[in-house]
Protein backbone atom coordinates (compact mmCIF):
# COMPACT_ATOMS: atom_id res chain seq x y z
CA UNK A 1 0.00 0.00 0.00
CA UNK A 2 2.93 2.21 0.94
CA UNK A 3 4.27 2.16 -2.65
CA UNK A 4 1.09 2.81 -3.80
CA UNK A 5 0.65 5.69 -1.92
CA UNK A 6 4.28 6.47 -2.92
CA UNK A 7 3.36 6.67 -6.57
CA UNK A 8 -0.06 8.60 -6.41
CA UNK A 9 2.06 11.53 -4.44
CA UNK A 10 5.27 11.29 -6.66
CA UNK A 11 3.70 10.80 -10.42
CA UNK A 12 -0.79 11.35 -9.83
CA UNK A 13 -0.82 10.78 -13.80
CA UNK A 14 0.41 7.05 -12.90
CA UNK A 15 -3.00 5.37 -13.05
CA UNK A 16 -3.98 6.82 -16.56
CA UNK A 17 -0.17 5.89 -17.79
CA UNK A 18 0.00 2.56 -16.50
CA UNK A 19 -3.50 1.65 -18.32
CA UNK A 20 -3.20 2.76 -21.24
CA UNK A 21 -2.81 0.21 -23.94
CA UNK A 22 -4.31 -2.33 -21.82
CA UNK A 23 -7.75 -3.61 -21.67
CA UNK A 24 -8.85 -3.37 -17.88
CA UNK A 25 -12.03 -4.50 -16.07
CA UNK A 26 -13.41 -3.32 -13.31
CA UNK A 27 -15.67 -5.33 -10.36
CA UNK A 28 -17.17 -3.14 -8.08
CA UNK A 29 -20.09 -3.66 -5.27
CA UNK A 30 -20.93 -3.85 -1.79
CA UNK A 31 -20.84 -7.56 -1.75
CA UNK A 32 -18.61 -10.01 -4.05
CA UNK A 33 -15.94 -7.89 -5.37
CA UNK A 34 -13.32 -10.33 -4.21
CA UNK A 35 -14.48 -13.32 -5.15
CA UNK A 36 -15.83 -12.21 -8.38
CA UNK A 37 -12.96 -10.00 -9.41
CA UNK A 38 -10.83 -13.61 -8.87
CA UNK A 39 -12.95 -15.68 -10.47
CA UNK A 40 -13.12 -13.33 -13.58
CA UNK A 41 -9.06 -13.17 -13.51
CA UNK A 42 -8.94 -17.41 -13.87
CA UNK A 43 -11.32 -17.26 -16.54
CA UNK A 44 -9.95 -15.09 -18.39
CA UNK A 45 -6.47 -16.66 -17.68
CA UNK A 46 -7.83 -18.76 -19.96
CA UNK A 47 -6.71 -16.73 -23.12
CA UNK A 48 -4.00 -14.38 -21.76
CA UNK A 49 -2.08 -13.39 -19.21
CA UNK A 50 -4.24 -11.23 -16.17
CA UNK A 51 -3.15 -9.20 -13.50
CA UNK A 52 -4.89 -8.89 -10.84
CA UNK A 53 -5.44 -6.98 -7.53
CA UNK A 54 -5.88 -10.66 -5.47
CA UNK A 55 -5.01 -9.05 -2.29
CA UNK A 56 -8.24 -7.41 -2.17
CA UNK A 57 -6.84 -3.50 -1.76
CA UNK A 58 -9.34 -1.92 -3.65
CA UNK A 59 -8.42 1.78 -3.10
CA UNK A 60 -6.09 4.36 -5.13
CA UNK A 61 -2.77 3.45 -3.52
CA UNK A 62 -3.98 -0.57 -4.47
CA UNK A 63 -5.46 -0.02 -7.64
CA UNK A 64 -1.98 1.46 -9.10
CA UNK A 65 0.32 -0.47 -6.96
CA UNK A 66 -1.61 -3.45 -9.25
CA UNK A 67 -1.26 -1.60 -12.54
CA UNK A 68 2.65 -1.20 -11.61
CA UNK A 69 2.69 -4.53 -10.79
CA UNK A 70 2.96 -6.21 -14.03
CA UNK A 71 2.39 -5.83 -17.56
CA UNK A 72 -0.28 -7.59 -18.76
CA UNK A 73 -2.71 -7.07 -21.32
CA UNK A 74 -5.97 -7.46 -19.28
CA UNK A 75 -5.94 -6.26 -16.05
CA UNK A 76 -8.90 -7.33 -13.14
CA UNK A 77 -9.42 -4.69 -10.71
CA UNK A 78 -11.63 -5.03 -7.54
CA UNK A 79 -12.88 -1.25 -7.02
CA UNK A 80 -14.52 -0.35 -3.69
CA UNK A 81 -17.73 0.95 -4.55
CA UNK A 82 -16.90 4.84 -3.35
CA UNK A 83 -14.08 4.98 -5.77
CA UNK A 84 -15.60 3.27 -8.45
CA UNK A 85 -15.94 6.92 -10.52
CA UNK A 86 -12.40 7.22 -9.90
CA UNK A 87 -10.92 4.48 -10.90
CA UNK A 88 -13.23 4.60 -14.29
CA UNK A 89 -11.89 8.12 -14.78
CA UNK A 90 -8.42 7.19 -14.09
CA UNK A 91 -7.83 3.71 -16.08
CA UNK A 92 -10.64 4.86 -18.82
CA UNK A 93 -11.63 1.00 -18.32
CA UNK A 94 -14.45 0.03 -20.67
CA UNK A 95 -15.99 -2.83 -19.00
CA UNK A 96 -17.29 -2.47 -15.51
CA UNK A 97 -19.08 -5.80 -13.74
CA UNK A 98 -21.27 -4.70 -11.31
CA UNK A 99 -22.28 -6.63 -8.63
CA UNK A 100 -25.24 -5.02 -6.25
CA UNK A 101 -25.44 -1.84 -3.82
CA UNK A 102 -26.69 -2.24 -0.41
CA UNK A 103 -26.05 -0.94 3.29
CA UNK A 104 -21.95 -1.17 4.33
CA UNK A 105 -19.59 0.96 6.84
CA UNK A 106 -22.87 3.22 7.36
CA UNK A 107 -20.37 6.35 8.65
CA UNK A 108 -18.60 6.11 5.02
CA UNK A 109 -20.99 5.30 2.38
CA UNK A 110 -23.74 6.82 4.11
CA UNK A 111 -26.68 6.07 1.68
CA UNK A 112 -26.88 3.62 -0.85
CA UNK A 113 -29.21 6.08 -3.18
CA UNK A 114 -25.88 8.04 -2.73
CA UNK A 115 -23.65 5.50 -4.06
CA UNK A 116 -26.09 5.13 -7.03
CA UNK A 117 -26.04 8.49 -8.07
CA UNK A 118 -22.27 8.80 -8.03
CA UNK A 119 -22.13 5.27 -10.02
CA UNK A 120 -24.98 6.83 -12.46
CA UNK A 121 -22.98 10.12 -13.12
CA UNK A 122 -19.69 8.48 -13.25
CA UNK A 123 -21.02 5.31 -15.54
CA UNK A 124 -21.75 7.55 -18.48
CA UNK A 125 -18.50 7.52 -19.89
CA UNK A 126 -18.44 3.27 -19.58
CA UNK A 127 -18.71 1.65 -23.11
CA UNK A 128 -19.75 -2.00 -20.80
CA UNK A 129 -22.17 -2.75 -17.66
CA UNK A 130 -21.84 -6.35 -17.11
CA UNK A 131 -24.62 -5.77 -14.34
CA UNK A 132 -26.95 -8.10 -11.84
CA UNK A 133 -30.45 -7.22 -13.33
CA UNK A 134 -32.05 -8.09 -9.82
CA UNK A 135 -31.01 -5.31 -8.11
CA UNK A 136 -32.62 -1.67 -9.02
CA UNK A 137 -29.63 0.75 -7.88
CA UNK A 138 -27.25 -1.52 -10.44
CA UNK A 139 -29.79 -1.37 -13.03
CA UNK A 140 -30.76 2.58 -12.50
CA UNK A 141 -26.61 2.85 -12.59
CA UNK A 142 -25.79 0.98 -15.71
CA UNK A 143 -28.33 2.41 -18.09
CA UNK A 144 -25.85 5.05 -18.25
CA UNK A 145 -23.34 3.36 -19.82
CA UNK A 146 -23.44 2.84 -23.60
CA UNK A 147 -24.26 -0.94 -23.70
CA UNK A 148 -25.31 -3.37 -21.11
CA UNK A 149 -24.91 -7.73 -20.27
CA UNK A 150 -28.09 -8.15 -18.07
CA UNK A 151 -27.59 -11.19 -15.83
CA UNK A 152 -30.57 -12.86 -13.30
CA UNK A 153 -28.31 -13.67 -10.90
CA UNK A 154 -31.14 -12.43 -8.26
CA UNK A 155 -30.61 -10.75 -4.33
CA UNK A 156 -31.74 -12.54 -1.32
CA UNK A 157 -31.42 -8.95 0.65
CA UNK A 158 -33.95 -7.08 -0.62
CA UNK A 159 -34.42 -4.30 2.47
CA UNK A 160 -32.15 -1.47 0.32
CA UNK A 161 -34.06 -2.34 -2.90
CA UNK A 162 -37.76 -1.44 -1.89
CA UNK A 163 -37.40 2.32 -3.29
CA UNK A 164 -36.64 3.35 -6.59
CA UNK A 165 -33.38 4.94 -7.41
CA UNK A 166 -34.95 7.13 -9.99
CA UNK A 167 -38.16 9.14 -8.62
CA UNK A 168 -37.90 7.69 -5.04
CA UNK A 169 -40.86 5.94 -5.52
CA UNK A 170 -41.60 2.08 -4.05
CA UNK A 171 -40.11 -0.32 -6.12
CA UNK A 172 -42.75 -3.34 -6.40
CA UNK A 173 -40.93 -6.64 -6.38
CA UNK A 174 -42.59 -10.05 -6.91
CA UNK A 175 -39.87 -13.23 -6.51
CA UNK A 176 -38.47 -12.73 -9.92
CA UNK A 177 -39.54 -9.41 -11.11
CA UNK A 178 -39.61 -5.47 -9.72
CA UNK A 179 -40.69 -2.67 -11.65
CA UNK A 180 -41.83 1.44 -10.20
CA UNK A 181 -44.21 3.56 -11.99
CA UNK A 182 -41.39 5.68 -12.97
CA UNK A 183 -41.01 3.25 -15.91
CA UNK A 184 -37.70 2.09 -14.57
CA UNK A 185 -37.96 -1.96 -14.23
CA UNK A 186 -36.23 -5.28 -14.34
CA UNK A 187 -34.75 -5.92 -17.63
CA UNK A 188 -34.90 -9.34 -19.53
CA UNK A 189 -31.37 -10.83 -18.41
CA UNK A 190 -28.84 -11.95 -21.26
CA UNK A 191 -28.10 -14.70 -19.18
CA UNK A 192 -29.74 -16.06 -15.54
CA UNK A 193 -29.23 -18.47 -12.95
CA UNK A 194 -31.27 -21.67 -13.06
CA UNK A 195 -30.17 -23.60 -10.31
CA UNK A 196 -26.25 -24.38 -10.98
CA UNK A 197 -26.59 -23.44 -14.69
CA UNK A 198 -25.86 -20.30 -16.64
CA UNK A 199 -28.44 -20.09 -19.35
CA UNK A 200 -28.12 -18.06 -22.20
CA UNK A 201 -29.91 -17.21 -25.35
CA UNK A 202 -28.47 -20.06 -27.06
CA UNK A 203 -26.14 -21.76 -24.34
CA UNK A 204 -26.14 -23.30 -21.45
CA UNK A 205 -23.08 -23.63 -19.24
CA UNK A 206 -22.45 -25.72 -16.06
CA UNK A 207 -21.65 -24.22 -12.68
CA UNK A 208 -19.19 -25.99 -10.58
CA UNK A 209 -18.30 -23.53 -7.85
CA UNK A 210 -16.07 -24.89 -5.06
CA UNK A 211 -17.02 -21.74 -3.03
CA UNK A 212 -20.29 -22.74 -1.14
CA UNK A 213 -23.38 -21.08 -1.04
CA UNK A 214 -26.12 -19.34 -3.88
CA UNK A 215 -23.94 -15.95 -3.67
CA UNK A 216 -20.86 -17.62 -4.85
CA UNK A 217 -22.79 -19.14 -7.48
CA UNK A 218 -23.42 -15.57 -7.95
CA UNK A 219 -20.43 -14.80 -8.24
CA UNK A 220 -19.77 -17.03 -10.42
CA UNK A 221 -22.15 -16.28 -12.94
CA UNK A 222 -21.59 -12.61 -13.21
CA UNK A 223 -17.45 -13.53 -13.76
CA UNK A 224 -18.05 -15.73 -16.12
CA UNK A 225 -21.01 -13.91 -18.46
CA UNK A 226 -18.24 -10.88 -18.07
CA UNK A 227 -15.69 -13.02 -19.55
CA UNK A 228 -17.62 -14.44 -22.03
CA UNK A 229 -18.30 -10.74 -23.60
CA UNK A 230 -14.78 -10.37 -23.12
CA UNK A 231 -14.06 -13.66 -25.88
CA UNK A 232 -13.49 -16.31 -23.41
CA UNK A 233 -15.41 -19.73 -24.03
CA UNK A 234 -18.09 -19.82 -21.06
CA UNK A 235 -17.62 -23.48 -20.62
CA UNK A 236 -13.73 -23.08 -20.40
CA UNK A 237 -14.40 -20.26 -18.26
CA UNK A 238 -16.70 -21.96 -15.71
CA UNK A 239 -14.22 -25.04 -15.76
CA UNK A 240 -11.70 -22.46 -14.58
CA UNK A 241 -13.62 -22.17 -11.45
CA UNK A 242 -13.96 -25.80 -10.08
CA UNK A 243 -10.83 -25.50 -8.12
CA UNK A 244 -10.75 -22.57 -6.21
CA UNK A 245 -12.09 -23.29 -2.69
CA UNK A 246 -10.97 -20.48 -0.44
CA UNK A 247 -10.23 -16.68 -1.28
CA UNK A 248 -8.43 -14.91 1.01
CA UNK A 249 -8.84 -17.17 4.04
CA UNK A 250 -12.49 -17.15 3.78
CA UNK A 251 -13.91 -20.96 3.64
CA UNK A 252 -11.04 -21.97 4.96
CA UNK A 253 -10.98 -25.00 7.70
CA UNK A 254 -8.64 -24.53 10.41
CA UNK A 255 -8.22 -26.97 13.21
CA UNK A 256 -8.29 -25.84 17.03
CA UNK A 257 -8.18 -28.76 19.87
CA UNK A 258 -10.60 -30.73 17.63
CA UNK A 259 -12.44 -28.51 16.40
CA UNK A 260 -12.55 -27.82 12.37
CA UNK A 261 -13.33 -24.09 12.16
CA UNK A 262 -14.74 -22.96 8.70
CA UNK A 263 -14.47 -19.52 8.77
CA UNK A 264 -17.13 -17.02 6.74
CA UNK A 265 -17.03 -13.82 6.44
CA UNK A 266 -20.01 -11.85 6.83
CA UNK A 267 -20.06 -7.72 6.63
CA UNK A 268 -22.72 -6.09 6.59
CA UNK A 269 -26.47 -6.81 6.76
CA UNK A 270 -26.64 -8.74 3.13
CA UNK A 271 -23.40 -10.17 3.70
CA UNK A 272 -25.11 -11.83 6.81
CA UNK A 273 -28.07 -12.75 5.36
CA UNK A 274 -26.23 -14.99 3.32
CA UNK A 275 -23.97 -16.54 5.61
CA UNK A 276 -26.61 -16.96 7.93
CA UNK A 277 -28.47 -18.92 5.06
CA UNK A 278 -25.36 -20.92 4.54
CA UNK A 279 -24.99 -21.73 7.78
CA UNK A 280 -28.74 -22.70 9.10
CA UNK A 281 -28.95 -25.12 6.04
CA UNK A 282 -26.56 -27.24 8.10
CA UNK A 283 -26.55 -28.36 12.23
CA UNK A 284 -23.25 -27.65 12.62
CA UNK A 285 -22.35 -25.32 16.34
CA UNK A 286 -22.12 -21.50 15.49
CA UNK A 287 -19.61 -19.19 16.72
CA UNK A 288 -20.38 -15.34 15.98
CA UNK A 289 -17.76 -12.93 16.02
CA UNK A 290 -18.75 -9.34 16.16
CA UNK A 291 -16.31 -6.12 16.28
CA UNK A 292 -17.20 -2.77 15.21
CA UNK A 293 -13.94 -1.50 13.89
CA UNK A 294 -12.21 0.45 11.47
CA UNK A 295 -13.55 -1.20 7.69
CA UNK A 296 -16.17 -2.98 9.91
CA UNK A 297 -18.26 0.71 10.45
CA UNK A 298 -18.66 1.79 13.36
CA UNK A 299 -22.53 1.99 13.43
CA UNK A 300 -23.89 -1.88 14.13
CA UNK A 301 -27.06 -0.61 14.44
CA UNK A 302 -28.31 -2.24 10.89
CA UNK A 303 -28.31 -5.87 13.26
CA UNK A 304 -31.47 -5.62 13.85
CA UNK A 305 -32.78 -5.46 10.37
CA UNK A 306 -30.79 -9.28 10.08
CA UNK A 307 -33.29 -12.37 11.20
CA UNK A 308 -31.32 -14.65 13.20
CA UNK A 309 -34.16 -16.78 14.49
CA UNK A 310 -32.66 -19.50 11.68
CA UNK A 311 -30.20 -20.51 13.91
CA UNK A 312 -31.36 -21.79 16.72
CA UNK A 313 -31.59 -25.48 17.45
CA UNK A 314 -27.66 -25.14 17.99
CA UNK A 315 -25.33 -24.16 20.01
CA UNK A 316 -24.32 -20.80 20.04
CA UNK A 317 -21.07 -19.19 21.43
CA UNK A 318 -20.74 -15.46 20.53
CA UNK A 319 -16.84 -13.50 20.89
CA UNK A 320 -15.46 -10.22 19.62
CA UNK A 321 -15.23 -6.83 20.91
CA UNK A 322 -18.67 -5.91 19.79
CA UNK A 323 -20.07 -9.32 21.40
CA UNK A 324 -22.71 -7.53 23.84
CA UNK A 325 -24.41 -5.96 20.97
CA UNK A 326 -24.90 -9.28 19.19
CA UNK A 327 -26.37 -11.07 22.50
CA UNK A 328 -28.51 -8.66 23.04
CA UNK A 329 -29.96 -8.98 19.11
CA UNK A 330 -29.95 -12.69 19.59
CA UNK A 331 -32.25 -12.52 22.76
CA UNK A 332 -34.36 -10.16 20.64
CA UNK A 333 -34.91 -12.92 18.02
CA UNK A 334 -35.34 -15.52 20.73
CA UNK A 335 -32.18 -17.23 21.25
CA UNK A 336 -31.85 -17.20 24.64
CA UNK A 337 -28.99 -19.43 25.97
CA UNK A 338 -26.41 -18.14 23.81
CA UNK A 339 -23.00 -18.29 25.49
CA UNK A 340 -20.17 -15.45 25.60
CA UNK A 341 -16.06 -16.49 25.13
CA UNK A 342 -13.45 -13.20 25.29
CA UNK A 343 -12.05 -14.91 22.15
CA UNK A 344 -12.44 -17.28 19.02
CA UNK A 345 -10.28 -20.05 20.84
CA UNK A 346 -11.94 -19.88 23.97
CA UNK A 347 -15.45 -19.38 22.19
CA UNK A 348 -14.25 -23.02 20.03
CA UNK A 349 -13.42 -24.69 23.01
CA UNK A 350 -16.97 -24.45 24.35
CA UNK A 351 -18.47 -26.43 21.71
CA UNK A 352 -18.40 -30.14 20.96
CA UNK A 353 -14.95 -31.61 18.43
CA UNK A 354 -15.98 -31.56 15.19
CA UNK A 355 -17.65 -29.04 12.65
CA UNK A 356 -17.87 -25.85 13.59
CA UNK A 357 -18.96 -22.60 11.51
CA UNK A 358 -17.41 -19.01 12.58
CA UNK A 359 -19.20 -16.60 10.69
CA UNK A 360 -16.98 -13.12 11.50
CA UNK A 361 -17.23 -9.21 10.32
CA UNK A 362 -13.92 -7.89 8.60
CA UNK A 363 -12.04 -6.77 11.90
CA UNK A 364 -12.96 -10.00 13.30
CA UNK A 365 -12.68 -12.27 10.83
CA UNK A 366 -8.94 -11.33 10.82
CA UNK A 367 -8.71 -11.77 14.68
CA UNK A 368 -9.88 -14.75 14.11
CA UNK A 369 -7.31 -15.97 11.60
CA UNK A 370 -4.52 -14.59 13.61
CA UNK A 371 -5.38 -16.67 16.65
CA UNK A 372 -5.97 -19.67 14.96
CA UNK A 373 -2.28 -19.42 13.56
CA UNK A 374 -3.00 -18.04 10.05
CA UNK A 375 -2.56 -14.45 10.07
CA UNK A 376 -2.93 -12.85 7.00
ZN1 LIG B 1 -39.15 5.16 -10.19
Amino acid sequence: MIGGRVLLALAPQAPRELARNREVVLVSGTNGKTTTSTYLTACLRTRSPVDHNADGANTPAGIVRALAAGSAPVVVLETDEGWLPWTLEQTRARTAVLLNLSRDQLHRHHEVAAVASSWHSALSGLDHAVANCDDPDVVFSALAASRQTWVGVGIRWTQDALVCPRCGQECRRTAEDWRCTCGLRRPTPHWRLEGADLVGDTRRVALQVGLPGQANLANAAMAVVAATTLGADPQDAADSLRDIVSIAGRYDVLESAGRRARLILAKNPAGWVEALGLVSAGTAPLVLAFSSDGVDGRDPSWLYDVPFAGITGRPVVVTGRRATDMVVRLQMDGLSDVRRAPNVVSALAMVPPGPVDVVANYGAFQDARRELGHAS
